[in-house]
């Protein structure tokens, strides 16, 4: 008889009791979106909860980032991107009117690599997009640098880095802008969701306009908005999830030390996820099947499968190598060794906030056959 499934992720939820006093509110209340008072409440906890002064709520972080690069100007041109990362990134990049250009990666963060970004820039290049994959802080200061010397804006994909400090300080406050995503199977949900970090009050309300059509105080539209709003709902249950946070956080850091222990002695199976930082949020926790390991990382992902145990190929393929971006000539995998190599090797295994030890250890206990 097969065991019972475990999954790669598993939705948070906020406690039932926490959620449904505010859910009584909004019933009473009847706003469910446009800047209800929920969501005001909720933009505010979350500022002093990230230790950051400006935030837009948005619907998803995919709105989110063509609104910040609407915001930024970025809307036409070329964009410096990581190709390990969720399509979203590029996506955004093109529903803008900008176009994604493909640089390579560092083989220990796993971000985009500053030292991979001179040799593409051209005229056209406006902006770089990285991504703090996993949850892993980029290099913002060689970022900067490169960005400050070719006069380029740096917004970045933040969709991984809810919590995430490095020296102190949020990492959400490196860069023009930052967008969170609070999709289900993110570190922290509201169902689905997003936030905009920015550095000052215009461009927060630049960006909420527009979120909500391109409406101005009087009612009119002064530029070419959407609907990126976030609803009363989905303020609730983040003003909820906030309640839990630190334990969500707490939880999620113990299940990632378990496998780096039980894990770090298997050869040629290695664990790039940079346990012990002080303020990491162990987004995921992935390993790297190297080509010299019994098995390939697709025999270890359906074999695992075999047992009921979900991993997930992520990030693979990589956005340049998919339908709409495999054309593009920084798409030729003869740029991106690194991003190819990590590509093919990397495996996500369940992480999530209350992935009990027993459950764990099947995951472990598989894995240390090899
Ligand atoms: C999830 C994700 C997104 C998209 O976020 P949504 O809120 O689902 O739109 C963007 N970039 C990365 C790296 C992601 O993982």
């Amino acid at each position: 008889m097969k065991k019972q499934p475990v999954y790669v992720t598993r939705s948070n939820l906020p406690a039932l009791a926490d959620i449904i006093p505010l859910l009584e509110e909004i019933w009473d209340r009847r706003i469910l979106t446009n800047n209800g008072p929920v969501l005001q409440r909720f933009e505010s906890a979350l500022s002093d909860y990230l230790g950051v002064e400006h935030i837009s709520l948005v619907a998803n972080a995919t709105l989110g980032t063509v609104l910040a690069m609407q915001q930024a100007g970025i809307t036409s041109g070329e964009v410096i991107t990581t190709p390990f990362s969720f399509v979203a990134t590029s996506h955004a990049i093109k529903l803008a009117g900008a176009t994604p250009v493909f640089a390579d990666i560092d083989p220990i963060t796993l971000n985009l690599d500053p030292t991979k970004i001179e040799a593409l820039i051209t005229p056209q290049t406006k902006a770089l997009l990285p991504v703090h994959t996993f949850g892993v802080p980029c290099d913002t200061d060689g970022l900067a640098e490169v960005a400050h010397r070719h006069g380029l804006k740096v917004l970045y994909d933040a969709a991984h880095a809810f919590g995430v400090h490095r020296n102190g300080q949020s990492i959400l406050r490196h860069g023009e802008m930052s967008v969170l995503s609070f999709h289900a199977t993110k570190v922290f949900n509201t169902f689905e969701g997003g936030a905009v970090i920015v550095r000052d009050r215009e461009t927060k309300l630049a960006i909420d306009r527009l979120a909500n059509f391109g409406f101005d105080a009087t009612g009119a539209a002064n530029a070419i908005g959407m609907n990126a709003k976030m609803n009363e709902f989905s303020a609730a249950i983040g003003l909820a999830q906030l309640c839990r946070i630190d334990e969500v956080l707490a939880d999620r850091a113990c299940v990632a030390q378990r496998y780096m222990e039980q894990l770090s002695n298997i050869r040629r199976l290695s664990c790039p996820s940079p346990t012990g930082i002080v303020g990491h949020n162990h987004y995921a926790f992935p390993i790297l099947v190297g080509s010299d390991f019994h098995v390939s990382r697709d025999e270890l992902h359906s074999r695992l499968e075999e047992e009921n145990i979900f991993t997930r190929k992520y990030f693979y393929p990589l956005i340049s190598d998919m339908e709409p971006y495999k054309s593009l000539a920084s798409a030729n995998p003869a740029g991106l060794p690194v991003a190819r190599k990590i590509a093919s090797q990397i495996l996500c295994l369940p992480l999530y906030p209350d992935l009990d030890i027993p459950t764990q250890d099947r995951v472990i206990e598989h894995l240390l056959r090899y």
